[in-house]
């Protein structure tokens, strides 16, 4: 079985690679929208606060190679949290 779902890539992208640190052949665009910005603090991403406001700009989590398993590991923590509001 192959595990392509795991992996999407759009080079036509005007913004690719949007974040630095991740070799352009493994950068992964599957998770172009971080589905754990929702978790605030607790997303495990190397955020800062600007303003106010999380930023991402430094964080790969959902680029790097490991993006697919990492973010699903905290899929339950993203449903959990989205019934509270
Ligand atoms: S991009 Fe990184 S810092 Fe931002 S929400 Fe996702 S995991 Fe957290």
């Amino acid at each position: 079985m192959t595990e392509h779902y795991k992996f999407n890539q759009n080079k036509m992208c005007e913004f690719f690679p949007c974040h630095r640190g991740v070799e352009p052949e493994k950068f992964n665009c599957l998770f172009c929208y971080c589905p754990l910005y929702m978790l605030k603090n607790e997303c495990g991403g190397n955020f800062k606060m600007t303003h106010g406001i999380k930023d991402c700009s430094d964080c790969t989590i959902p680029h790097d190679e490991n993006s697919y398993a990492t973010i699903m590991s905290k899929m339950k923590q993203v449903i959990e949290r989205g019934s509270d509001f």
